[in-house]
């Protein structure tokens, strides 16, 4: 960029103040800043929110030549390329939404030494014509932005990241920063290797967000229960509301809507001048309630956004972390909240072995379900349990909805061993697999019209259980699931057993299955 600065991190300070208006690096940030200034590689991996921006843009401006940004957000350049020019940055972007003419400007710009940043689509650099452009002048440094988008097995797979090691064989010298706010071990595996990073220097911003509560619920009627949340702590606020369908998140905006509150729909299947005026009113508005599939969010800027609310599973806690991570970016308290169900259980499996790829992904997908539901059941702090997804080690914080209501946990072997026994009749004697709502009927001992049907009623096992109550059962269900106890399979979500269920039901000295248990709930007529 401006030949005339003294190169290293006075030159970066000086950027920092004069061009950003701020007074110091992050913690990390002054490291990062300095080993690209330097020449050096860097893997980033700072959550949401972090600052990544600046490790990236400043060592661009110091560096001579022009820093080129691949990100996929093609959404954002814009907007990107608006901020960095009120800053006085000279800043382009070349994608697909560009007329001719425009993108003819740009390379224009770009050619005559005009350019300090120049954002690019990840697909430009499968083009010959991109390549051949970028050899024609001085390449600061290439940062790859959403660098998770390299990973095969993430949710936000773009198959053109695989092909950014060309830059590596192309540009030898040039240095590379690749960020994530996405960082399990693997995933931080995947990127270097496919990325060629594994020499880059790493850098591991702490993953905590002490400023979001974490909150997970039972499910009993998520759009009521979201409604309570909303009225009685974030009136008036703005937040995202994630739903997994997108008629889900028709119905929950119009729900939301009916009942006094400002909410509009956010999903791919809405046309694309419906979803870019929803996403700028959510930026500019204060209060506006976004409720979206996760189509939305990815580089969404919005410091105070005020909650998030999950009123299905995230498939994982990479995704609910991220979800979650939209949250509070201005530092202030904010609220991550779940409702979640068996419901969600059996949904996802189902997904999951109607998915398409080969058996080892659909383990993965498994494993990542399996997190989840262990967070979800967790008797102890959030927050220790997520960081510790992450590799973090943290004391419990104090702000979790376990941390302040430390769940209450009961001996539940007798009540696991009663329905896993039910589970293994039906199995053996009848050579049948039900789902969750037939087997807490026959331990209830209800005489429904399904039960007459199979006679059920004459089962050993029929009436069992009528010391617990359906959301109970549900509850002692879900926590089955999440301790792999019990499994569930199947378009009807039936419940099979597991290796380890033998465990629990041999004779001789079972093993104790501790549950905890749900906090009490008003709502009447609940259908948890
Ligand atoms: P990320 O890309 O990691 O989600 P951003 O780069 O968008 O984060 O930065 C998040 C917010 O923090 C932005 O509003 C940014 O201006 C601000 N920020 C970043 N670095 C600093 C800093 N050193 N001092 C003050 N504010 C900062
Ligand atoms: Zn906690």
């Amino acid at each position: 960029a401006s030949p005339d600065l003294a190169p290293g991190l006075d030159a970066a300070r000086d950027v920092l103040r004069r061009v950003f208006g701020y007074e110091s690096f992050r913690d990390t940030q002054q490291e990062i800043v300095e080993q690209v200034v330097g020449g050096g590689d860097a893997l980033v991996l700072m959550p949401t929110g972090g600052g990544k921006s600046l490790c990236y843009q400043i060592p661009a401006l110091v560096r001579p030549g022009t820093g080129v940004v691949i990100s996929p957000l093609i959404a954002l350049m814009q907007d990107q390329v608006d901020a960095l020019t009120t800053l006085g940055v000279r800043a382009g972007f070349l994608n697909s939404t560009q007329s001719p003419q425009q993108r003819a400007q740009v390379e224009a710009d770009l050619l005559a030494g005009e350019l300090d940043l120049l954002y690019l689509a990840p697909e430009r650099l499968s083009m010959d014509s991109t390549l051949r452009l970028l050899d024609r002048r001085e390449i600061a440094l290439f940062a790859i932005d959403e660098a998770h988008c390299v990973s095969q097995w993430g949710h936000d797979f773009r198959p053109d990241y695989l092909a950014l090691s060309v830059l590596h064989e192309r540009w030898p010298s040039v240095p590379r920063i690749a960020l994530t706010a996405t960082a399990t071990e693997a995933t931080r595996e995947e990127i270097a290797t496919r990325l060629k990073l594994t020499g880059a220097r790493r850098f591991i911003a702490s993953f905590d967000r002490p400023n979001i509560q974490y909150r997970i619920v039972p499910k009993n009627e998520p759009k009521k229960q979201l409604l309570q949340f909303l009225r009685a702590e974030h009136a008036g606020d703005a937040g995202i509301v994630y739903r997994l369908t997108r008629s889900d998140v028709e119905k929950t905006a119009e729900f939301l809507v009916a009942n006094g509150i400002d909410a509009v729909p956010y999903h791919a299947g809405l046309d694309s001048a419906t979803r870019a005026a929803h996403q700028s009113r959510f930026l500019r508005e204060d209060g506006l309630v976004v409720v979206a599939t996760i189509a939305f969010g990815m580089g969404i800027d919005k410091p105070d956004v005020r909650f998030v609310a999950h009123l299905d599973l995230p498939k994982s806690v990479e995704g609910y972390y991220q979800e979650t991570g939209r949250a509070g970016r201005d530092g202030a308290p904010s609220t991550a909240w779940l409702a979640y169900g068996l419901q969600d259980v059996v949904q996802q499996r189902k997904l999951i072995d109607n998915s398409d790829g080969d058996a080892a992904h659909r383990r993965q997908l498994s494993g990542h379900l399996d997190a989840m539901l262990a967070l979800c059941e967790a008797v102890d702090c959030r927050r220790t349990q997520l960081l510790a997804y992450f590799g973090e080690r943290a004391d419990p914080c104090g702000n979790c909805d376990t941390c302040l209501t430390p769940p209450e946990s009961w001996d539940g072997t007798v009540a696991a061993q009663k329905l896993l026994s039910t589970v293994v009749r039906l199995d053996r004697e009848r050579n049948q697999k039900f789902g969750a709502g037939q087997v807490i009927d026959i331990l209830r001992g209800k005489t429904t019209q399904k039960i007459t049907q199979f006679r059920h009623d004459a089962l050993s096992v029929f009436g069992v259980g009528s010391d617990l109550g359906d959301g109970e059962w549900r509850g002692v269900i879900r926590q089955l699931l999440a301790q792999g106890l019990l499994a569930v399979e199947g378009d009807y979500g039936t419940l099979v057993l597991t290796e380890a269920s033998s465990e629990v039901l041999r004779r001789e000295d079972p093993r104790p299955v501790r549950l905890r248990r749900d906090p009490a709930r008003p709502a009447a007529g609940a259908r948890a």
